[in-house]
């Protein structure tokens, strides 16, 4: 058998597209390598998100090369570094035998196959995104407890600091069908939770089965309907997305968890018409007050940018505002920084370094105060928890809350891959302490 190591790097829909490299790698005899120096084909999943991304990968790749020489393995580079570099990847890292970007990694195997027989470097870039997901394997290697599943891909919106439009594509949604099959083949093989993933996961319009296009909302009714799925949640979303039928579900499906992660990036109008986001901050804040009215026990999460072009002590003055009146139980904070071939990066008005760095300190303050302030709101609390696996120690289980926090709990070890009601114990910062309780324990709302 040969050994297949995968470097995955960004977000989830990294993750999700490395597993699936992996289940189309293995009926060619791919198996998992523990290093890459076991391995004859090594992939990094690469993602373009953070500052200098692509320098980061051409350091890696700087690493191989010897590696390469030693072992003779073959390296390929898939994700948005390879869609957004394409052939500068091999101009610049020969030592590299693929690029395949990411609407193109079904081909992995053909591309695999002509290196081998006729050497050389093979590059695909293309957008085939109907071939690819009917390409892609149906999976039946066992799954976690807590799996993700994409459901859409891609983003039409142009926010001015954002590459995701030119390295994924516009926006496409797999049909209803297709992501219900793949949902039921993960609880049978025992998901127990579900993430829907999408660049822009609530602009989903895909083909129903009854020939309509359907909305995220109409297909998580529809997933609810599973039997044995017992959870339900969404990522990434965009305020300008977030509709009445969806705002609605929050409230009528139980399976759909308490907790949304909706990224507002700024408080400002201003900044948000210079980022070209589509919404006010008076938009966003109807939003929540919306989504609270349907579901009071919703936490929610964001995202932020600091020191983007033209934001000014006032902007961001405003931003703090929004964050002290809205409250988040979680929330990714960034500067700005340039991203190539983006409007912004070409902005006049750039924020000195030493301001954006005090912004962001003082923002990472607050929504680190907001974090811990909602954690300890839960000590005491009974709160179902999905176990998904075992901990450092013996008999310690890891799982997460409804609102994604994690826990670890003592002899659990029995209940990983299923749902148990527990008792929050102690609160530490990057975990909560359990401890289980009678399943006819009432679980306190919080
Ligand atoms: S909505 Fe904006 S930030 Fe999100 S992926 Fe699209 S362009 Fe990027």
């Amino acid at each position: 058998m040969k050994k297949l190591f995968i470097k995955t790097y960004g977000c989830q829909m990294n993750v999700y597209d490395s597993a699936r490299m992996a289940e189309l790698l293995a009926p060619i005899g791919y198996g998992a390598a523990d290093t890459t120096s076991d391995a004859d084909l090594i992939i990094l999943n690469t993602c373009h998100i953070r500052e200098k991304a692509a320098e980061k990968i051409y350091s890696e790749l700087g690493r191989l090369k010897q590696l390469k020489e030693d072992t003779g393995a073959m390296i390929a580079v898939a994700g948005c570094v390879a869609q957004a570099e394409g052939d500068e990847i091999i101009a610049r890292a020969p030592q590299v035998d693929i690029v395949v970007g990411p609407q193109s990694y079904h081909r992995l195997p053909e591309l695999i196959a002509r290196i081998s027989r006729a050497g050389g470097h093979a590059l695909d870039t293309n957008f085939p995104m109907l071939e690819k997901f009917d390409a892609l394997p149906k999976g039946d290697s066992p799954s976690g407890a807590a799996a993700f599943l994409t459901a859409q891909e891609g983003c039409d919106k142009f926010c001015t600091f954002c590459v995701v439009p030119y390295t994924r594509g516009s926006e496409y949604s797999r049909s209803v069908l297709q992501i219900e099959d793949e949902a039921r083949r993960l609880v049978a093989r025992g998901a127990r939770e579900l993430t829907l993933l999408g660049q822009n996961v609530n602009a989903y319009r895909g083909l129903g089965p009854d020939g309509e296009t359907w909305s995220l909302a109409r297909l998580l009714y529809r997933l609810a309907e599973i039997s044995g799925l017992a959870r339900l949640r969404y990522t990434t979303s965009h305020p300008r997305d977030m509709s009445d039928e969806l705002i609605a579900a929050h409230g009528d499906l139980s399976q759909l968890m308490p907790n949304l992660h909706l990224p507002v990036q700024s408080g400002s109008d201003g900044v948000l018409a210079a980022m070209n986001r589509g919404h006010t901050v008076a938009d966003y804040r109807r939003i929540v007050d919306r989504v609270r009215r349907a579901r009071p026990d919703i936490a929610l999460s964001s995202d932020f940018i600091v020191g983007f072009p033209g934001e000014t002590d006032q902007d961001f003055a405003q931003t703090m505002a929004l964050v002290r009146d809205v409250g988040f139980s979680q929330s990714y904070s960034f500067k700005y920084s340039k991203r190539p071939g983006t409007p912004a990066a070409a902005a006049r008005k750039q924020v000195a370094e030493p301001v954006k760095d005090a912004r962001l300190q003082e923002l990472q303050a607050l929504l680190l105060a907001q974090r811990n302030e909602f954690d300890q709101s839960c000590a005491g609390r009974v709160m179902d928890v999905l176990f998904e696996r075992p901990g450092r120690k013996k008999g310690q289980a890891i799982g997460r809350t409804p609102y994604l926090q994690s826990v670890h709990a003592e002899n659990a070890a029995p209940f990983i891959g299923d749902i148990h009601r527990v008792r929050i114990d102690a609160v530490f910062p990057n975990s909560l302490k359990v401890s289980l309780v009678a399943a006819g324990e009432k679980v306190l709302a919080h």
